[in-house]
């Protein structure tokens, strides 16, 4: 008996003209995903992407937990392939599903025929099926309203499948149809999770970390380098840029009044991001930032930060608490590498009474009181690269 693994994508099937082509780079990723798990032959037809394995040991498990890490995929499930002839069908599914309704109390069986050639309609598909699985399987009851099974045929193209209902997928749009952005990552919660929500939306991500040595240790670094890996998974490969920043925020602290500091170091973040983004061809910039969150994350701080940057910012959790956003890190599982605590350069020399509402034009003669320029040229320079690959 041959399975097999059907993706169906949810959001993409609307895409119309356009359906092509994020069918291409959903494809394209899938396969990378695959590509260690053993040869595969993957088609398509009616919005269903079909991986049918080339050999008997291929590792199905680990594909489907792969796989729905995958955005763009809605739902997926393994199927057995059966002729498109009801015997068979019937063989299959009481061979395929043995295990799983041997021990179910309740089923009901559902039918989709897209294939209108054949000869039974789906209500008669259903109800055939349904009286062969009792008779084979005596301790099971009809349930349609709460099953605790759902048997699904589909009567496709050119075969039909059997399969026991579709797993939930990721969801959003294939990683790569949305463009490229450079996300700030840093060791916290929120960054992570704002990485992984605009890789949901299609969105290809580099990311940017700044460090200051040694007021910042290798350890905490290593943290971030930690998170990169961590969301690899959804967001598939990931450059990753470290900027050496120890000079700025000194530079900082010598020549700005201490109240104004957070807001520009943050300034010169985005400068920094900025030159990077267009070195990298990335066309935004991602952060973590919550609105109201701390003193750097106030509207007024918001719009002094957002003054130095001509490339959009994407806050996807500015509208967010904090138990919201912590319950999607736990689920993409960044949350306890998050809370492991390291120093970021964001906590070092923060002022004691930091602004909370403060003005563009202060904070401009602020900045203007010494050249930044040279510093952060030397910074851009010295930025070094790594790449991250999701692990196979
Ligand atoms: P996070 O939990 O993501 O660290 P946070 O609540 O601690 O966020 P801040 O420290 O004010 O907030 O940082 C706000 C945003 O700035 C972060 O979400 C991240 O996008 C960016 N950021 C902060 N520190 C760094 C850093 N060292 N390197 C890169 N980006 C950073
Ligand atoms: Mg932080």
């Amino acid at each position: 008996m041959k399975e097999i693994i059907l993706i169906k994508y949810g959001e993409m099937a609307l895409k119309g003209m356009n359906k092509r082509s994020f069918e291409d780079v959903l494809v394209k990723n899938i396969k990378r995903r695959l590509k260690n798990l053993g040869k595969t032959t993957i088609t398509r037809a009616q919005s269903t992407i079909y991986i049918e394995p080339a050999f008997d040991d291929f590792d199905t498990d680990e594909a489907v937990e792969r796989l729905k890490k995958v955005f763009g995929i809605a739902a997926l499930c393994r199927a057995a392939v059966c002729e498109k002839d009801f015997s068979d069908i019937s063989r299959v599914a009481c061979e395929y599903l043995e295990d799983t309704l041997s021990y179910a109390k309740s089923f009901k069986v559902t039918a989709k025929r897209s294939d209108k050639a054949f000869p039974m309609k789906s209500p008669e598909i259903c109800r055939e099926l349904g009286g062969v699985l009792i008779d084979k399987f005596p301790g099971l009851t009809v349930d349609v309203n709460d099953p605790e099974v759902t048997v699904t045929v589909e009567i496709r193209d050119t075969n039909a499948y059997v399969h026991a209902g579709n797993i939930k997928g990721a969801g959003g749009l294939p990683v790569g149809t949305g463009g490229h952005a450079l996300l700030l990552l840093s060791g916290g919660i929120d960054s992570p999770v704002a990485g992984y929500m605009m890789a949901k939306r299609g969105i290809h991500i580099s990311s940017i970390h700044y460090i200051s040595p040694p007021y910042t240790s290798d350890r905490a670094r290593l943290k971030v380098e930690q998170l990169a890996q961590k969301i690899t998974p959804y967001c598939g490969s990931i450059a990753f840029f470290c900027v050496p920043f120890t000079k700025i925020q000194e530079a900082i602290k010598d020549n700005c009044p201490e109240e104004f500091f957070t807001i520009i170091m943050r300034r010169l973040m985005m400068k920094i991001a900025l030159k990077i983004s267009e070195r990298e061809g990335c066309l935004a910039l991602i952060t973590g930032e919550s609105m109201g969150q701390v003193a750097s994350q106030t509207l007024s701080a918001l719009i002094c930060t957002d003054a130095v940057c001509t490339i959009p910012v994407f806050r996807p959790l500015i509208g967010m608490d904090k138990t919201e956003i912590i319950e999607i890190s736990r689920k993409i599982d960044t949350f306890e590498t998050s809370i492991q605590p390291y120093e970021d350069c964001c906590t070092v020399f923060t002022p004691k009474h930091p602004k909370v509402r403060p003005k563009l034009s202060d904070i401009e003669a602020a900045e203007n009181s010494f050249d930044f320029q040279p510093l952060i040229d030397e910074a851009v320079e010295n930025t070094e690269m790594k790449i991250f690959e999701p692990e196979l």
